[in-house]
C-alpha cells in the first residue's frame, strides 16, 4: 500500500500534466478564407467552440457580401445616423485612428474603388482612369463620424465602408480575448494570412510561425514569437493579369490604382491584430522609405519588409527570432536602426 500511494500519486499528475496540455483544433472557412485554430489544454475545447460562434458571428456582421450584415447597414444610410452594436462602432473607431495614424494610407471608405476593380466582387477588370478619379471623389475616411457616447455613427450618402484590410485582425484579438477569459492560456490561430499567439506552447517554447514567401509557394522564412500577433500583406495573395500587367488588391488610396510602392510584402509583428492588420495595408502602400519613417515616429511594432528587387530588411527587435528558409538565405537582409 505504501509503495501504491506515490505510484497512484505519480499516476494522477501525469495525467494532469496530459489534460492540461492536450491539443485541440478546428478548421472553418469564413470571412472568404480558411482558419485553424488551435487551443490547448482543458478549456480548449469549449474555448474553440465559442471562438467558431464568435467568428461566425463577426463574418456575418461585417460581410460586405452578406445584404443583411451590419457593414450594409451602414452603407444603406443614406448619410442618416444609424445606431451600430459595441464591437462595429470599436472596429470603425480603430480603422478612422489607423486613417490617421498612416495618413490615409489605409482607408476603409475605400469600397467603391475595390470594388471597381474587382477584388470585392470577383469581376476583375482595369477601370478608367476618369472612371476611377470620380470614384475617389466618394472616398475619405476622415467624413465618417463617430459618436461613442451614444452607439451611433454616420457616413455620407454614396460612400461604403468595407473592412477587408483589417476584419481579420479585429476578429483576431476578439478571438484571443474570449480564449484568455475562457482560462486558456496557450493557443495559436491562422485566420488566412494572419496569425496570432496566445502565450507560448504548452512545453513552454516559442511558438514558430512560416512566413509566406513573396516569390513562390514556398515559405520565405520562420519567426519565432510569444503572445503576438504577425500579418503579412503581399501583392502575390490576390492579383489579376492583363496585358502583361498585374494588378494586385492593395489600393494606394491617393491615385485609386494597385500599390506600386516597391514593396512585394510586409509583414506586421504586434500585439493587437488589427493594428498589425491595418499596418501590413499601411505600410504596403507607403513603401520601405515611408514605412520605415513611421516605424520611427510610431514605434510599438517590429516587421519585414521584402522588396520588388528582392532584399529584405527587418527591425531590431527581430533580429535572432526571424530566420531565412535555405531557398532564401542568399537575400541581401538589413536590420534597419
Ligand atoms: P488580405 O486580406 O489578403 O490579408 P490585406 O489585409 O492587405 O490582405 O487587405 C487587403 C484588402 O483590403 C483588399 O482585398 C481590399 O478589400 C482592402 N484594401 C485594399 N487596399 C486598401 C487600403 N489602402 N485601405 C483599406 N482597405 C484596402
Ligand atoms: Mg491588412
Amino acid at each position: 500500500m505504501k509503495k501504491l500511494i506515490p505510484c497512484i500519486l505519480a499516476l494522477v499528475l501525469l495525467l494532469g500534466c496530459a489534460s492540461q496540455e492536450q491539443k485541440h483544433t478546428a478548421t472553418i472557412l469564413a470571412m472568404d478564407t480558411v482558419m485553424t485554430l488551435t487551443a490547448y489544454g482543458s478549456q480548449g475545447e469549449t474555448a474553440l467552440t465559442q471562438a467558431q460562434q464568435l467568428i461566425n458571428q463577426l463574418d456575418a456582421q461585417l460581410s460586405l457580401t452578406r445584404e443583411d450584415s451590419e457593414t450594409n447597414a451602414i452603407n444603406g444610410s443614406n448619410g442618416e445616423s444609424v445606431t451600430v452594436s459595441a464591437t462595429m462602432l470599436e472596429l470603425v473607431r480603430q480603422s478612422v485612428a489607423l486613417g490617421d495614424s498612416t495618413g490615409g494610407a489605409l482607408d476603409v471608405t475605400l469600397t467603391p474603388v475595390i470594388q471597381a476593380w474587382g477584388f470585392i466582387g470577383g469581376d476583375y477588370r482595369v477601370p478608367e482612369p476618369q472612371e476611377l478619379a470620380d470614384l475617389l471623389e466618394r472616398v475619405d475616411y476622415q467624413k465618417i463620424s463617430v459618436d461613442t457616447a451614444n452607439n451611433t455613427m454616420s457616413l455620407p450618402e454614396n460612400m461604403a465602408v468595407s473592412f477587408g484590410a483589417i476584419a481579420k485582425g479585429y476578429t483576431g484579438d476578439l478571438v484571443m480575448e474570449q480564449m484568455k477569459s475562457a482560462g486558456v492560456t496557450s493557443a495559436i490561430v491562422t485566420l488566412g494570412g494572419n496569425v496570432q499567439a496566445l502565450g507560448r506552447k504548452p512545453d513552454g517554447s516559442l511558438w514558430n510561425v512560416a512566413l509566406q514567401s513573396p516569390f513562390g509557394s514556398d515559405y520565405l522564412g520562420t519567426l519565432e514569437v510569444e503572445d503576438v500577433a504577425v500579418v503579412t500583406s503581399g501583392g502575390y495573395e490576390r492579383y489579376f493579369q492583363q496585358e502583361g500587367e498585374t494588378y494586385w488588391h492593395i489600393i494606394d488610396p491617393a491615385t485609386g490604382y494597385p500599390a506600386k510602392s516597391g514593396l512585394v510584402s510586409v509583414t506586421i509583428v504586434c500585439d493587437s491584430g488589427i493594428t498589425a492588420d491595418g499596418l501590413s495595408t499601411a505600410l504596403f502602400v507607403m513603401g520601405l522609405e515611408d514605412a520605415l519613417d513611421y516605424w520611427c515616429t510610431n514605434g510599438g511594432f517590429e516587421a519585414i519588409f521584402v522588396t520588388d528587387d528582392n532584399k529584405v530588411y527587418i527591425t531590431p527587435g527581430l533580429e535572432g527570432s526571424f530566420t531565412l528558409e535555405k531557398a532564401y538565405a542568399d537575400l541581401p537582409l538589413t536590420v534597419v536602426e
